[in-house]
């Protein structure tokens, strides 16, 4: 029973790393997909044109900032100050109601409005003055201009009805005038990646890339316009464009057996794949399903299968953080936590076995995002002869134990010394902050 036990153990731990030679085949997968959607070819990796360069830093105003993520909707007044200072003037954060991620995408944007009349009313920004919104949408949105984007599709378990195909600053500038907002336009629209990698390039230049670690995955980085191919013909300022990759839907990968089964189970079979494996959305599944599959095998919780664990997505994500950061022995804090949903008779080893199971797949989690990071980084400087600063903004960066320190090991896995050149920088609030830059870049042109 202990052998058997070890083994299986084994067995998942080498199942959830990565060799040395599958990163280097990740990366080699991940560049020819690149390529293909920088050429307007179908590929996993649609390669989004942002519209926008990173900023100067010099950038002046107050603006409103929107950010649309996944689980909230948040609003801020910023004054940028030039010479790369902001100042926060006002903030305020609304919950993203399920009737709203699941209903009518009217409804959704006259909540939206809604929030926005409150924010200026309450925090006296309403007048006859014009204001500038930046938005930032966290989904993947087809851009032809800097202030308009066509939904291409929801991800995040969001399913607004009659917003795929629309111009979603459209529908929001239609909803304000409705709220009798006539001086508060959208000036700026823009993804979370985008918003981040501008915040952080406002007070340091050396950052050409953007990620998202949160419920879902995602990263933008700076590129030649001339390698653009997609774009040839198009009339452009400038040398250079962020692009947002969309790589959640990366799916050249090794995947598991839990991994197919997640899938086969969520909204968009086949689609992706990368973010299953990496973000808070997926995380805690992977780590419930993974346990499904040892008391089956009666390695853990004596074979019982508890209640709590036959839900799908009862597990979260925050869960496995909780139990990556218990270092009591028995692990009481764990035990806790398992006592609350509901399974009350573990034994310190299915508490071990459990913090194991967490940490292979956050391990592997880690370390995909590594991979592409390194993928981005090699597209951009295949010597790895320049500074490279990543600005980082997400939940499950920030506050998964070992995550960071993960990604950072990876990288020196891939680089060796070579990764010091790279620098990982969390930009919290970031995506919202960058929307009000980009808008006030706009400004200035
Ligand atoms: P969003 O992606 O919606 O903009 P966040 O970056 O805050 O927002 O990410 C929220 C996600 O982070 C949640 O869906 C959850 O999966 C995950 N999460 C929340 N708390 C934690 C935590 N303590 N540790 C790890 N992940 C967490
Ligand atoms: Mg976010």
């Amino acid at each position: 029973m202990k052998n058997l036990k070890i083994r299986l153990l084994d067995r998942l731990e080498q199942e959830f790393a990565l060799t040395a030679g599958q990163i280097k085949r990740f990366i080699k997968d991940f560049h020819f997909q690149m390529n293909k959607g920088l050429a307007g070819e179908k590929s996993s990796l649609e390669m989004l044109p942002a519209f926008v360069d990173r900023p100067s830093g010099k950038e002046k105003g107050r603006f409103i900032a929107l950010d649309l993520g996944g689980t909230n909707l948040r609003l801020l007044q910023l004054e940028l100050k030039g010479s790369g200072r902001i100042e926060k003037l006002a903030e305020r954060k609304f919950v993203l109601k399920e009737k709203y991620i699941k209903g009518k995408g009217k409804d959704l944007f006259d909540f939206i409005a809604g929030c926005i009349k409150r924010f200026v009313q309450e925090k006296g920004i309403a007048g006859t003055k014009k204001s500038d919104i930046g938005f930032t949408f966290s989904f993947p949105i087809r851009q032809a201009s800097i202030t308009s984007g066509v939904l291409m599709y929801w991800t995040k378990g969001f399913c607004a009805k009659g917003v795929v195909g629309k111009d979603v600053v459209g529908l929001l500038n239609r909803a304000l005038a409705e709220k009798g907002l006539y001086n508060i336009k959208v000036a700026a629209l823009a993804n979370d990646t985008v918003g981040t990698l501008v915040a952080r390039a406002y007070r340091e230049s050396e950052c050409d890339i953007g990620a998202i670690f949160g419920t879902g995955t995602n990263a933008c980085y700076r590129e030649k316009i001339s390698r653009i191919l997609k774009m040839k013909g198009r009339k452009t300022k400038g040398s250079h464009m962020i692009i947002n990759t969309e790589w959640a839907n990366f799916n050249k990968i090794n995947t598991t057996v839990y991994d197919r089964i997640l899938d086969k189970n969520s909204i968009n079979p086949g689609e992706h794949i990368l973010e299953k494996m990496i973000s808070g959305m997926y995380l805690g599944e992977i780590a419930r399903l993974v346990m499904l599959d040892l008391i089956k095998r009666g390695v853990l919780f004596n074979s019982k299968l508890p209640q709590a664990l036959r839900v799908p997505r009862v597990f979260k994500t925050e869960y496995m953080s909780y139990i990556a950061a218990d270092r009591t022995v028995g692990l009481v804090k764990t035990n806790s936590l398992l006592r609350k949903l509901g399974i009350k008779d573990s034994c310190c080893q299915d508490r071990q076995v459990v913090k194991k199971i967490c940490n292979f797949i956050s391990g592997r989690a880690a370390c995909l995002s590594a991979a592409s990071l390194a993928a981005i980084i090699l597209k951009i400087d295949p010597d790895l002869s320049r500074r490279h600063t990543v600005a980082v903004d997400g939940t499950v960066y920030e506050k998964y134990p070992g995550f960071a320190n993960g990604i950072n090991a990876c990288l020196k896995r891939i680089f060796a010394k070579k990764s010091s050149k790279i620098k990982i920088s969390l930009t919290k609030d970031g995506s919202g902050i960058g929307a009000a830059i980009i808008a006030a870049v706009t400004d200035e042109n």
